[in-house]
């Protein structure tokens, strides 16, 4: 059987891919066999009527080659899928359509590949391949459909012909006559394959256009991939274009520079780059740099003026600069050391702080008169709100000095203090140094806030750089990494502050005279109230103290029902709050002077936020009150035991840190111990659970102080004896029952005191801090001394025995 079917061959002088064909070309009917070697092309899709140049090697290409020539039969050729190239050829990487075509020229290359030219005939269908080796050979079925030239097909194919155009157009790779080749076809199904040769259409996409056997529907597809590579090239072409007319801008720009500056020159005018530097030059002279600062700036201007003004680095240098030229190098102010000026002025601004007032005195006493003796770094310690900020400002004021203040809580990185090097991108000085620029002169008072909380990690240690910076015998030439010139901070007086001081830096400590301000008794916010705080929020507000008053009452209220609190920060806070809603009536008309009572404040500032004398409300069994230290003051605790029937174990709740879990063992042994003199049945540790509990579970609470209060709650669980409400009490305990001093004295009976305790049982050894609890504290609550747990019981424990508790 064979495939009888009438071909135009294309003459052998249309050598090229796109041919014009022609009615007149000659018309002969060649018989094709239905079973044709095949020869596997790699990389290459041919369709019919093309002529082009293939080289074989492969063997199975080979025998087909010479099968085709001797017998002058054609050949079929079959992509490979995926491009190919393989060596040993299987019919499965073949693609089953393909291309019939006749070999008409062979020449035998030296290595032993045959050049060949073939020409491609028309569309064939693999129907199944019937051999493998030596040559690969398949059963095939020719396909032509014949289209009519319809309007709509003449349509598609004038509009794949000026798709074609348009492409080679927007391809500057393509020659011109390429287009006009494509423009001269005639058959549709031809324009389609014509155009698929375009080299921007992939190898998979010229195989689908080989399968796509309905003209017409060949056409669409190959319309649909062209306007996909216009689309990419336009796109293409615009970017290009873009990048071009930057280019073309830039150099523009510079040779019109280039030509501006001559044309300065000749005029003997000056370009604005030398005005700039010669401007900075006279800021470098005037900022009154040491001399080797100085030369240094000046070789940056140079550098500036040498450098195209357009270069990043100018920007850098040029922020470098106006760093340098800003900072005070020479200016200074005069201090202020007299005295008694000094001594009005802290009792202007404070209350109180008798102490910490004289310390201060002193201070500025010494440095008076001895310029030469290293004055030591003053360290205020206590909660917030206690005025160690504006205590630094009146220190400021007192002298004359400018003040400024820089916070170093969760300062972790070495170059906040330091600065970060020129190279860095966006780097600036460290924090000292801008410090330094604010305040606009060489000796303010510095102001160091939350020394307490400086981080140490990876990227250097802060606390060695700030040590760089206080000590007296490095400072002189500080040096800033950003500078990388050395800065005098000599004369600088360095003020810190803290809120607690085991988490500072021991070798900062050790640099430090520590003045502590615990906190306020209720009768001192009363005073810093209606002496300060209320003068001075109304005048911020703008109004007059006429037009507002507060009654005593009133303040009393706000500080206990409205703040708790160690300072007076919340205070100031309330009052404001009171002061601001006055004030705004009085802008609006609607206001006349008006005096602030208790009973108002409901209306300012809402519902009472505290409870007053958080002291228990009666006297109970198993439930003690300690007092506890902490960072923003003391504060009172309840210790609660309960002993529960069952197996004996300690149960420790309340977020309750290691020691304070040691202290609660420790009490417990204690009371098991002297079970038999207080009157308690031994065996009841046998079969008891004992649960400890210390509320307000969500802070974490730890330290030794609270030892006699737990065993004061646990052997009231086990006698019965109700607990004294009036009594708080702090002290650690021993095993033997003995009771050892604790620290926070002052805190802790300030907190005893505005939570309206009576009794305060604090250890002997302890007496000797009493002196700093303020008299108004001492005089009004019975504190007892006790060296021991019996008299902590004694003080503690009522006599009446709740008779149910007994029982258990
Ligand atoms: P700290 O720095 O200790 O946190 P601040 O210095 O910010 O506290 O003080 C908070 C407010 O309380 C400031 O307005 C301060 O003037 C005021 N203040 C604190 N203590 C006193 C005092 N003894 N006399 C007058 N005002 C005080």
């Amino acid at each position: 059987m064979s495939n009888r079917i009438t071909l135009r061959a294309t003459s052998a002088q249309q050598k090229k891919n796109y041919s014009k064909r022609s009615r007149k070309e000659a018309e002969h009917t060649i018989q094709i066999p239905n079973e044709l070697p095949v020869i596997p092309l790699h990389s290459t899709v041919i369709f019919p009527h093309m002529i082009i140049p293939l080289r074989i090697g492969r063997p199975v290409s080979l025998h087909a080659v010479e099968e085709a020539l001797s017998s002058g039969r054609p050949v079929l050729l079959l992509a490979e899928e995926g491009g190919g190239g393989r060596t040993e050829v299987r019919p499965e990487d073949l693609y089953r359509a393909g291309t019939v075509a006749h070999i008409t020229q062979s020449l035998r290359l030296p290595e032993g590949d045959l050049q060949v030219l073939v020409q491609g005939q028309m569309r064939a269908q693999v129907i199944e391949f019937t051999q493998t080796d030596p040559v690969l050979r398949a059963r095939i079925e020719l396909v032509e459909p014949t289209v009519k030239k319809t309007v709509e097909i003449e349509a598609l194919m004038r509009s794949v012909q000026s798709q074609f155009d348009n492409y080679v157009e927007l391809n500057r790779e393509m020659p011109e006559e390429a287009a006009t080749a494509v423009r001269a076809i005639e058959d549709p199904g031809t324009v389609a394959d014509a155009a698929a040769l375009a080299p921007d259409i992939t190898h998979e996409q010229r195989q689908k256009v080989l399968e796509t056997f309905d003209p017409a529907e060949r056409l669409r597809l190959i319309s649909v991939l062209l306007s996909r590579q216009i689309e990419v090239l336009q796109v293409k072409n615009k970017i290009q274009s873009e990048v071009q007319k930057g280019v073309d801008k830039m150099q523009r720009d510079y040779y019109l520079r280039e030509q501006l500056r001559a044309i300065q020159r000749e005029l003997g005018e000056e370009s604005p780059e030398a005005v700039a530097s010669s401007e900075l030059q006279r800021k470098i002279e005037a900022a009154g740099m040491p001399e080797e600062v100085k030369e240094k700036a000046l070789r940056e201007v140079e550098r500036l003026g040498q450098m195209p003004s357009a270069s990043p680095e100018t920007a850098v240098i040029r922020t470098y600069l106006e760093w340098l030229v800003s900072l005070p190098w020479s200016v200074q102010t005069q201090d202020n050391l007299d005295l008694s000026e000094a001594a009005r002025i802290l009792d202007q601004d404070h209350y109180g702080l008798r102490r910490v007032k004289e310390r201060i005195l002193e201070y500025l006493a010494v440095r008076k008169l001895s310029k030469t003796m290293r004055s030591p770094l003053l360290c205020f310690v206590g909660p917030p709100g206690v005025g160690k900020t504006s205590l630094g400002k009146s220190i400021a004021r007192a002298m004359g000095r400018k003040f400024v203040r820089m916070s170093l809580g969760g300062v972790r990185d070495e170059a906040e203090i330091r600065g970060h090097r020129r190279t860095y991108v966006g780097a600036l000085p460290g924090r000292i140094i801008q410090g330094i620029r604010t305040a606009g002169s060489r000796n303010p008072v510095f102001m160091l806030d939350e020394v307490d909380k400086i981080g140490v990690d990876f990227r250097g240690d802060p606390s060695a750089a700030l040590l760089e910076v206080l000590d007296p015998e490095q400072n002189f030439s500080f040096s800033d990494h950003y500078l990388e010139a050395p800065f005098d901070l000599s004369q600088v007086i360095f003020v810190m502050t803290a809120n607690r001081l085991d988490t500072v830096p021991p070798a900062l400590r050790d640099r430090m005279e520590i003045i502590e301000i615990p906190g306020y008794t209720e009768e001192e916010k009363l005073q810093i109230a209606e002496r300060y705080l209320v003068p001075k929020q109304i005048e911020a507000h703008g109004i007059t103290s006429d037009q507002v008053k507060f009654t005593h009452n009133a303040l009393r209220s706000i500080i206990r029902e409205y703040t708790k609190e160690a300072g007076v920060r919340n205070l100031e806070r309330e009052i404001a709050s009171v002061i601001r809603k006055i004030a705004r009536r009085i802008a609006e008309g609607k206001q006349k002077p008006v005096v602030v009572r208790q009973s108002d404040l409901h209306q300012y500032l809402g519902p009472t936020r505290y409870l007053f004398g958080s002291a228990q409300e009666t006297d109970e069994v198993g439930v003690a009150t300690g007092v506890a230290w902490t960072p923003v003051g003391g504060d009172t605790i309840f210790v609660e035991v309960n002993a529960m029937e069952g197996r004996p174990e300690l149960i420790l709740t309340g977020q309750l840190g290691e020691v304070m879990q040691e202290s609660a063992k420790a009490a417990l042994s204690y009371a098991r111990s002297r079970a038999k003199e207080l009157g308690i049945d031994p065996k009841v540790f046998e079969n008891h659970a004992v649960h400890i509990h210390v509320p307000a579970g969500a802070i974490p609470k730890d330290g030794p102080s609270a030892g006699i209060t737990m065993a004061t709650a646990l052997i009231s669980a086990f006698t019965g004896r109700p607990v004294s409400k009036d009594v708080a009490m702090t002290g650690e305990i021993t095993l033997r029952g003995r009771v050892l001093p604790i620290g926070g004295v002052k805190e802790k009976m300030l907190a005893a005191h505005a939570a309206g305790i009576r009794t305060f049982i604090l250890p002997e050894k302890n007496s000797k801090d009493l002196e700093e609890v303020p008299k108004t504290v001492t005089k009004n609550m019975n504190v007892i001394l006790v060296k021991d747990m019996d008299e902590v019981l004694n003080v503690a424990l009522l006599r009446d025995v709740n008779p149910r508790e007994k029982a258990a």
